[in-house]
C-alpha cells in the first residue's frame, strides 16, 4: 500500500537537515532522482546533501550542482558528518541496504524517519515510508509523481525537471523500454517546466571516450552467441581491464549490443574486475533474467535488466552461466514466441 502522503508532507513542513542516498556506481536514474529531489526539497528551504556510496560517471557531470555530492569513497567524514546531523533520510533507486554497504552502517535500527522512493522489484523493508513501483520506468518518474502528489508539481523548476528527464532517459534506454502512456504525460510536464531534450541527450548518448569505444569494440569481436539459448555473453578478462585501463563507467552499455541482433532475447556482459567477476544481464519479454541473478549470481535487479556477482574465476563464471540456460531453455522460447507474436 502507498505510504500516506500528508504523513510525508507534515515531517516535510518545517525545515529539516536531509541526506539524500542512493546506489553504488550510480547510473543516470540514481544520480537524476537524487539531485531532482536535491533541488526541489533545497527550494522548499530544507538543508540537503546527497550521499553517493561511489563516484558518479563522467556523463553526468552536466547536471546542476552535480559536484554537490559527496561521495562516500573519497570523503568519508564529510559524509559521515552529514549523516550525523540529518533529521530525515531518503533513499533513492534502491530496494536493500546492501547496495550502499558501509554507508547504510547503523541505519536498520536509527530512529529518524526514513523515506524510500524506489522502482526496483522486491524492496526490503528499509524504510518507514515506502514508495515502490517496479512498474515505474524509472525512480525519476516517481520522483516526479512524489513532488507532484505533494501539490507542487507547478514548482518544479529547469533544474529539477533536468535533473528527473535524465533518468528518465536513461532508464528507459532513450525511451525504448519501460514507457508508458503516464510516463510520456510526465516527460511532457518536465518539457514544459524547462528540461532541454536536445541538450540532454546530447549529453548521455554522445558521451564515449576513444577508449570506451576501443573497448566495446573489443567486446564485440569475442563475443559468443549461443544460438540455441537465444543468448549472446560479452566478456572483460582481468588483463583487459588493464591493458585498456578500463575505470568505472567504461563499460556502461557493452551489454546492450546483443539485444540489437533480432531474435536474442539474453544479452551478458561478464567482467572480471580486480576482486570480483560481475554480471550484467539483459532480456527482453517475459525473459526474466532478475531470477538467474538472484537465484545464482546474489544479486537482482529488474525482470528485463539485472546484475550480480562471482567470487569464482571468469572462465569459471562464464562456464557457470552456460551451464544454466538449458533450465532456462524453455522460459526463453516461450518468451521468445510471445514477443514476436505480439
Ligand atoms: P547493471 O547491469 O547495469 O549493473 O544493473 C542492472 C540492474 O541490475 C540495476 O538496475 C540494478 O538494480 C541491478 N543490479 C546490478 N547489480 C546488482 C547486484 O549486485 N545486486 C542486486 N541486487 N542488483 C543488482
Ligand atoms: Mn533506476
Amino acid at each position: 500500500m502507498e505510504p500516506n502522503i500528508d504523513e510525508v508532507k507534515a515531517l516535510l513542513a518545517s525545515p529539516k537537515d536531509v541526506v539524500i542516498f542512493s546506489h553504488r556506481n550510480p547510473d543516470g536514474d540514481a544520480v537524476g532522482s537524487s539531485l531532482g529531489l536535491f533541488h526541489y526539497l533545497q527550494s522548499q528551504g530544507h538543508q540537503v546533501k546527497v550521499v553517493l556510496p561511489s563516484d558518479y560517471p563522467d556523463f553526468l557531470a552536466f547536471l546542476p550542482d552535480v559536484s554537490d555530492i559527496i561521495i562516500y569513497d573519497d570523503e568519508e567524514e564529510l559524509a559521515r558528518k552529514a549523516i550525523d546531523n540529518a533529521g530525515i533520510f531518503f533513499i533513492l533507486d534502491l530496494n536493500s541496504f546492501d547496495r550502499i554497504d558501509k554507508v547504510a552502517a547503523g541505519l536498520d535500527k536509527d530512529s529518524r524517519p526514513r523515506i524510500m522512493i524506489d522502482h526496483h522489484l522486491f524492496p526490503e523493508p528499509i524504510a518507514d515510508f515506502m514508495f515502490s513501483d517496479p512498474s515505474s520506468s524509472s525512480t525519476c518518474e516517481m520522483v516526479y509523481k512524489f513532488i507532484a502528489d505533494l501539490g507542487h508539481a507547478g514548482w518544479v523548476t529547469p533544474e529539477i525537471a533536468e535533473c528527473l528527464y535524465t533518468g528518465i532517459v536513461t532508464d528507459t534506454g532513450g525511451f525504448k523500454f519501460s514507457t508508458s502512456p503516464a510516463l510520456f504525460r510526465t516527460v511532457a510536464k518536465l518539457l514544459e517546466a524547462g528540461a532541454d531534450d536536445y541538450k540532454i541527450q546530447d549529453n548521455i548518448w554522445n558521451s564515449m571516450t576513444e577508449k570506451q569505444l576501443r573497448i566495446l569494440g573489443h567486446c564485440l569481436v569475442n563475443m559468443e552467441i549461443l544460438p540455441e539459448f537465444r543468448t549472446g555473453i560479452l566478456w572483460l578478462s582481468k588483463e583487459d581491464y588493464k591493458h585498456f585501463d578500463i575505470q568505472r563507467g567504461d563499460t556502461e552499455g557493452i551489454v546492450n549490443y546483443v539485444l540489437r541482433m533480432p531474435g536474442m532475447m539474453i544479452a551478458a556482459f561478464i567482467h572480471e574486475q580486480p576482486t570480483i567477476v560481475k554480471m550484467s544481464l539483459r532480456s527482453k519479454g517475459a525473459m526474466d533474467v532478475q531470477q538467474i541473478c538472484k537465484s545464482h549470481f546474489r544479486g537482482g535487479g529488474h525482470k528485463n535488466a539485472a546484475g550480480g556477482a562471482s567470487f569464482a574465476p571468469l572462465g569459471t563464471t562464464i562456464k557457470k552461466f552456460k551451464n544454466l540456460l538449458p533450465e532456462y531453455a524453455a522460459e526463453i522460447d516461450a518468451a521468445y514466441h510471445e514477443f514476436n507474436n505480439q
